[in-house]
Order: structure tokens, then sequence, then C-alpha cells
């Protein structure tokens, strides 16, 4: 229902997503105007991404996402879902350079709430709510092989320790707080305005390949300390992980061990790296959708 809300919230909006983009050299005052010999410097940036292109991007977001839920729930296969990892991390992180983002588009939205004379375009709306909606149904799909950020730090876990049980869950705090500041910064007046969650992100500065020198070296950091501690930037720091593992609590399917009935050994639990596994069960709050546990179920392998 706070979904839908939302949702609705953003219909006044909609008629801004019809104002076609102008670059300011075209509506600024052109050479012939401004007379005295003015030439209009040439304009050296790229121009945006063709719209066509934006909406295409929304499409594969939210198929990577249905593929997600079809090879971790359906499939069952640990396999296929880092084949996905790996496509998912050469286009939504190296080629697309970390854009769309749904993680940094909490500051957007937030700002589109709260300030009238500020709108956001259908793309970045729809790359918001989608991961959102399909938690509401399935668990976190989008954190499994969709997102570059996490699909990232999947790939660099090498032997992951399993972290105290009251200090995983301490840790995982920091993320809600780290929210609360993103959206407290962002709904500034527009001068004071800060989008700090763009501004900290850890791994763009590599899918750019350029950044802060401190950026990069924090980057760095999340994967040497993700070699040995499962996703740390997901388990702790996302602030979109938080509002996912929200919307998981309603969700009526997620990965569930075995597909009839649990064999208690244990095994599942050794094997995920993020501490999702609680009595033999996968939390749904928590479960990254990395399928590994499939792997070292006797029952379950696919
Ligand atoms: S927790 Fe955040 S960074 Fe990690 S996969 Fe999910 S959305 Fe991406
Ligand atoms: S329970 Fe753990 S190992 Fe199994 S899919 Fe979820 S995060 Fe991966």
């Amino acid at each position: 229902m706070p979904l839908l809300l939302l949702c609705l919230s953003f219909l006044p909006n909609l008629h801004a997503q019809a104002i076609p983009y102008s670059r300011p050299v075209e509506t600024a005052p052109q050479a012939e105007t401004i007379g005295g010999g003015y030439k209009t410097p040439v304009v050296q940036k790229p121009l945006p991404r063709d719209y066509w292109l934006q909406v295409m991007d929304v499409f594969l977001l939210a198929a990577a996402m249905g593929i997600s839920v079809w090879l971790v729930l359906k499939r069952r296969s640990r396999k296929w879902a880092v084949a996905l990892t790996i496509g998912s991390l050469a286009y939504f992180g190296f080629y697309r350079e970390g854009c769309i983002c749904p993680i940094g588009s909490i500051q957007n939205v937030a700002v589109a709430l709260t300030d009238r004379a500020y709108s956001i375009p259908m793309v970045v709306t729809a790359a918001f709510f989608l991961p959102l909606v399909v938690a509401l149904f399935y668990g976190r799909a989008f954190c499994g092989g969709v997102c570059a950020l996490g699909a990232i730090q999947e790939l660099v876990v090498l032997k992951p320790v399993r972290v105290p049980e009251r200090l995983d869950r301490a840790l995982g705090l920091l993320k809600y707080v780290y929210l609360g500041l993103a959206i407290l910064l962002a709904i500034k007046p527009a001068l004071g305005r800060d989008f700090l969650i763009c501004r900290f992100d850890p791994f763009v500065g590599f899918f750019r390949r350029t950044g802060a020198p401190h950026m990069l070296l924090l980057g760095g950091g999340f994967l040497v300390l993700g070699m040995f501690v499962g996703r740390p930037y997901c388990r702790y720091l996302c602030p979109y992980g938080g509002l996912l593992a929200w919307c998981t609590r309603l969700a009526r399917r997620g990965v569930t061990i075995t597909p009839d009935k649990e064999l208690d050994c244990g095994l599942c639990a050794e094997a995920c790296p993020y501490g999702a596994i609680d009595h033999l069960r996968a939390v749904r709050k928590d479960c990254l959708y990395c399928a590994r546990c499939y792997d070292s179920c006797p029952r379950g392998r696919s």
C-alpha cells in the first residue's frame, strides 16, 4: 500500500515527461541575437542517450530480473546465475557505466516527492520501482545477478568468513542510517542539495574507468574486503538494499533451499557467504539470490 501511494504521488509530475530535452546552448541567445561578432562555441559534450535507448534499458532491467527469478527459483542453477551476473556487470556496469541505477534514484525520487519544481524522467521512476515491485513478489531478484554493484562484489567472493550474528545485525543497521541521511541531504533546498549516494558510490569509478583517487581506493577496499566478507557494501551500506529487504517481507515466494523437504544437515548454511540462512532456512530479506546453497545441497543440485 505505501508503494501504491508513492506511485500515485508521481502522477502530477507525468506531464513533465512529455517536455522534450533541449540543450541550453540551443535555447540560449544565439550568435545573431547577441551580435558583435560573437560565435557560439562548438558543443563538445555528447548528446544525452536517445530516449528509446533509455526505455530499452528499462526493458533490459525488467528482463534481467525476470531471468534472475527464473534461474534461481525455477531452474535453481548457480551456474546460470553466475552467467547472468557476468552479463549484467558487463552491460549495466562497464558498458552503461553504472546507469541505470535504482540505488541513486532514491535521491531523485525523494526530491521529486518534496519539490514541485523538480520532476524526474519516467525511466528513472521505473528503474526505482521495478526492483521493489519484483521484491514484493519474489524477493531480491535484482540483487542476484542484475545490480552491477552487487555483481562486482559477487564475483570477488573468495573465502568468506562468517560474521558473528550480533555484529552482522548491528552493521546491517548502517544502511538505514545512510538511507535517512541521503534522503535528508537530497531534499534540502536546491542550493544546498547533495546526492550523497552518488558521490560515495564505491564502484562507479571502476565502471567509468575514471574517478577521484579516494573513491577508487574506497572501491578497491570494498573489493578486497569482499573477498573475505561476502558483499560488504550490499549487506551493510546499500540504502536500496534496505528498501528491498523491507519489500521482501511481503513476498510470497523466495529461495527455498530444497524444493520439497530440507535435510537439516547444515551444508547450505555453511555455503551461504551472506549469513542469509537461519535455522537452515533462507531468510528472504537477507537472501541475495546467489543460488550457492543449491550447489551445496545433496537434494537441491540442478
Ligand atoms: S544490496 Fe544494493 S548494491 Fe547490493 S545488489 Fe542489492 S541493490 Fe545492488
Ligand atoms: S540463502 Fe544464501 S546461498 Fe542461498 S541464495 Fe540466498 S544468499 Fe545465496
